[in-house]
């Protein structure tokens, strides 16, 4: 886990969780502790230590939950790449730039014949925004969509559970790992959460 502190979270205060060798009577171990109270004291934040082996265990743990729920979850998941595939945005936005068009069309008109165009000119601005807002949504629906795809392929490959800790797959897979006093909560990319 060493490339990636940035996904592990305090639940208490926010901050990231940092990786630090501790020495503990002359044993020396791994652990996860809060950037805050690392820095600022257990006054600041007191999110307890968690000890990396134990951190690891617990997202192989998640990964192999998934995997072994896996017909479930993807039906789940093909469910929603079909949502998002069958948007109708491309016809709003064609919709949109229709009536662009004839308002522009219109606010010339009226602008020629030195006439008050406030209105139209509202009206263009308004357009031009809601076309932005679809395009914004589109993109991000795409970009949702590759995630669950990226997920569904997982699935697909991987009939079998997991045995160690595989720092590349959960770059891949996980968003998020939020530690909490009693359990772990770990957020996918996919946007799924499963807690511990
Ligand atoms: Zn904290």
């Amino acid at each position: 886990m060493r490339a990636i502190p940035s996904i592990v979270y305090c639940s208490k205060c926010g901050d990231i969780y940092r990786r630090i060798a501790w020495n503990n009577r002359g044993k020396k171990y791994t652990v996860w502790r809060c950037c805050t109270r690392v820095t600022h004291g257990p006054d600041a934040c007191h999110a307890r230590t968690i000890k990396e082996e134990d951190l690891q265990e617990a997202v192989v743990e998640v990964i192999n939950q998934l995997i072994s729920e896996s017909s479930e979850l993807k039906e789940i998941i093909k469910e929603n790449i079909e949502k998002v595939i069958t948007g109708d945005e491309s016809g709003q936005i064609e919709e949109i730039d229709k009536e662009m068009l004839k308002v522009q069309e219109e606010l010339l008109k009226v602008a020629n014949a030195k006439k008050d165009y406030t209105e139209l000119a509202d009206r263009v601005e308004e357009l031009r925004n809601e076309k932005e807002k679809i395009l914004l949504d589109l993109a991000e629906e795409k970009n949702e969509q590759s995630r669950l795809i990226e997920l569904e392929e997982f699935l697909d490959n991987q009939e079998l559970e997991i045995e160690n800790y595989d720092e590349e797959l959960v770059r891949k897979l996980v968003d998020k790992i939020v530690v909490y006093e009693e359990k772990l909560k770990v957020i996918f990319k996919s946007g799924l959460e499963v807690e511990i």
